[in-house]
């Protein structure tokens, strides 16, 4: 059959980007304002020529002059050497890729403007890979901006769409100007004067005032910047206190119901006679530690209100997080709705399941598990438990979020070493509970829960509740959310990044751990660091051997963990010496796992599968090898796996230099941190000074630029202002402030609030 003619008023089909058009779309640079608003990282001095008598080594200087000598080198690596003489000296310029036309235009007696670093050597000034082009041109009126860019995205291309949308980007104020005298910027540096400045200085201007954002211009681009950030957390904080949430009421004082209201044929009796708050409470092996205690009472103050929490749980490696979670998840438990945690790994996923199964399961509670290696026939009875609302806890790695798993009534979102996690995880496991209960109020299941008294028997379950008007199922619930982790933020970056969740801390460690005693020590010295091994197993202790991970090459990574193995298992006979590390299939994981779990297996040489989460308390050496290539965090929680027991533990942190003489400045920071300190506060403010906020913040921050130009060490002056400022200015100047965050974050702000 013939194919009917294109129709002639269908819109074309949009043309394909051209490479640099991806690359801007790459850089997140789709609007007027993006590309104003992105700022040059340094500049280039186009504006004057200098002479090459004055020129020094590693000045990037513009010269003029005529070609005397021009050739191509073909001996060695193929090059264009060409000789530059401008009456005050000569400069080798030197290309090792270059076309016809180029050698054209360095052809002998040509008059030629280049531009490039001067270095010294041998053969007198060079430059590589200068820009050439004929002498005599006009000179730049303003200093050249060079911008952060991408491959494929050249600077010419790059200035001249930053210049275009400059143009367009409407930039009218929206600070007002009352504000900014409190910071003492003057309002003559309003939004379109500092932009227009920073992509065109004045050559008269200090560049080092530039560089090191010292400016005027950049002091109003930074307060600008940290303000955006105030106030979409603060607008994503109000508007999560008009959204709904399920009441999870721990019953105080409870009295079993005599009145006969939960005649329900299936309420069991007994076992539910106490909630299961109290009951764990009193079943839990341990007394709770007053920080503990302190955080539980935080969290289930939150979870009462029909508002969704937002808490950020923080406690050192061993704090005693876990008990935590799990008493949040009894009193969502209690009030007849589903807890959800997850897990990073598989590994900590399986441990965590472990221990709630044993403190949960006594009491009559089910408990489902969710991962990815999990055979079809268990993973069809775990989403069967789930959706059916039997099982009152799942715990589970990112198999949670997944688009098969459908929660009956999922209350609570425990998030384990939250910073594991993107945020774009972190938002799908709290769509889990909108996307499937959006038929109830909050009321509704309050009600549901008082009235019969019971929980978990059938009839209390939320989504048996009444019928919702429709202006209730538009306006759905959301779970309530815990994040806990093991690396604190300190505080400067706490207020900057997680301005929009309250944070609980557990500032103390439970009773009766010994310190760690950190020593750092040369690889020379390995013998007796294994002789120091066979002491402890003959102590009935035991140990772990941590090997790095080395990105660029697995292969490299394994060799180094089982050659480690190797030396072991003869170094130490009799003792069993097991191998983990992520390549392994799950069932062999787990099965070294549970040896060494169980006491029968004394060493451990792992990769960092074992890095967060893992307790065995009967370990009480821990040994990193190549230490020098572990981030200062990533240790701090390696070490955390000893010290969990009574016994002494130790840490040993293995280093080796390789060929250099000695390590870097910063490997030996990291280093002199860990033997000084267990205090993981202590850890995490050094770790934000070697390493500076935007690598320390990882997760949060990378692909959103959330602080591009504000440091908030540095400017923790405009920090401060932009949180008073920000809940003023969403009061009294609400359109501002829209406008304001939409300019500064335009579609991201969406993504910063999870
Ligand atoms: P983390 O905060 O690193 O997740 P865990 O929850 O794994 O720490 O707890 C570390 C160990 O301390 C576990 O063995 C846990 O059972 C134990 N623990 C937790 N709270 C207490 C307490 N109050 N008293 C004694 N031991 C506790
Ligand atoms: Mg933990």
């Amino acid at each position: 059959m013939p194919q009917p003619p294109a129709q002639p008023t269908a819109t074309p089909a949009p043309k394909p980007l051209t490479g640099p058009q991806k690359a801007l779309r790459k850089l997140g640079l789709n609007r007027a304002i993006d590309l104003a608003l992105h700022l040059p990282l340094r500049y280039e001095d186009e504006t004057r020529l200098v002479k090459l008598r004055d020129v020094r080594e590693g000045d990037v200087a513009q010269v003029e002059g005529t070609v005397k000598h021009s050739e191509v080198k073909l001996s060695g690596h193929r090059q264009l050497l060409v000789t530059l003489d401008d009456g005050t000296g000569t400069c080798l310029l030197r290309f090792f890729t270059f076309y016809p036309s180029m050698q054209k235009a360095l052809a002998v007696g040509n008059q030629v403007r280049v531009r490039g670093e001067i270095r010294g050597g041998f053969a007198g000034l060079t430059m590589m890979h200068p820009v050439v082009k004929p002498a005599g041109g006009a000179l730049a009126a303003a200093l050249t901006p060079v911008y952060p860019s991408v491959a494929g995205l050249p600077q010419t291309y790059l200035r001249r769409a930053v210049q275009a949308g400059l143009t367009r980007a409407e930039l009218s104020d929206t600070v007002p100007a009352a504000y900014l005298q409190e910071i003492s910027l003057q309002p003559i540096w309003n939004l379109r004067k500092a932009l227009s400045f920073l992509h065109n200085p004045m050559p008269d201007v200090s560049l080092a005032a530039l560089e090191d954002h010292s400016h005027p211009a950049w002091q109003r681009l930074k307060a600008e910047e940290l303000l955006a950030q105030q106030l979409s957390q603060l607008q994503s904080r109000r508007e999560r206190a008009r959204l709904r949430a399920p009441v999870l009421a721990v019953p105080q004082g409870y009295q079993p119901d005599l009145a006969g209201d939960s005649t329900d044929a299936t309420a069991a009796p007994s076992p539910t006679a106490q909630p299961l708050y109290q009951r764990l409470l009193a079943a839990l092996p341990f007394q709770l530690t007053a920080a503990q205690a302190r955080v539980v009472a935080e969290i289930t103050q939150d979870i009462a209100r029909p508002v969704p929490m937002h808490r950020l749980l923080q406690g050192d490696v061993g704090a005693g997080k876990t008990v935590v979670a799990a008493l949040a998840a009894a009193a969502c438990i209690d009030a007849g709705w589903q807890c959800a945690l997850m897990a990073p790994t598989e590994i900590l996923a399986t441990q965590h399941f472990a221990k709630l199964v044993g403190w949960l399961h006594p009491l009559g509670i089910t408990v489902a598990w969710l991962t990815g290696s999990q055979k079809t026939r268990e993973r069809r009875e775990m989403l069967a438990l789930i959706a059916s609302g039997q099982a009152q806890l799942v715990v589970g790695t990112h198999a949670l979020i997944q688009d098969k798993v459908q929660f009956k009534h999922l209350a609570l979102a425990v998030i384990d070493e939250q910073h594991r996690f993107g945020v774009a995880q972190r938002l799908a496991l709290r769509s889990k509970l909108s996307a499937d209960t959006s038929a109830e109020s909050a009321e509704d299941s309050g009600q549901g829960h008082r009235a019969s008294g019971s929980a978990g028997s059938p009839g209390v379950a939320p989504s048996d509740g009444k019928a919702a008007t429709p202006s209730e199922q538009a306006a759905g619930l959301e779970p309530h959310l815990l994040m806990m982790t093991a690396t604190p933020i300190p505080r400067t970056l706490a207020m900057s990044y997680y301005a929009d969740l309250d944070v609980s801390t557990i500032d103390e460690l439970p009773p009766g751990r010994t310190p760690i005693i950190t020593r750092v020590v040369h690889d020379a010295r390995r013998d007796e660091v294994i002789a120091r091994i066979g002491d402890q197993i003959a102590q009935g202790r035991q140990i772990y051997w941590v090997c790095p991970l080395i990105e660029e090459s697995e292969a490299l990574d394994l060799s180094n963990a089982t050659e480690t193995h190797a030396q072991l298992s003869a170094a130490l006979p009799g003792v069993m010496v097991g191998l983990l590390h992520s390549r392994m299939p799950v069932p062999e994981k787990k099965a070294v796992m549970s040896l060494f779990t169980g006491g029968q297996m004394g060493v451990l040489v792992s990769t960092t599968v074992i890095e967060v989460g893992v307790d065995v308390p009967n370990a009480s050496l821990m040994v990193i090898e190549h230490a020098e290539r572990f981030g200062l965090s990533q240790l701090h929680q390696l070490r955390g796996r000893v010290g969990r027991g009574a016994a002494a533990s130790a840490c040993v942190l293995l280093y080796s230099t390789g060929d250099a003489p000695r390590l870097s400045q910063t490997a030996r920071e990291r280093l002199k941190a860990m033997a000084d300190t267990n205090d993981g506060f202590e850890i995490a403010r050094r770790d934000l000074e070697i390493r500076g906020p935007g690598e320390f913040m990882g997760a949060r921050q990378s692909g959103d630029a959330m602080l591009r130009f504000a440091d908030v060490a540095e400017d923790a002056h405009l920090l401060d202002w932009a949180r008073r400022l920000a809940p003023q200015m969403l009061d009294q100047h609400p359109a501002l402030a829209e406008q304001h965050v939409r300019r500064w974050l335009g579609g991201k702000a969406e993504f910063l609030k999870a």
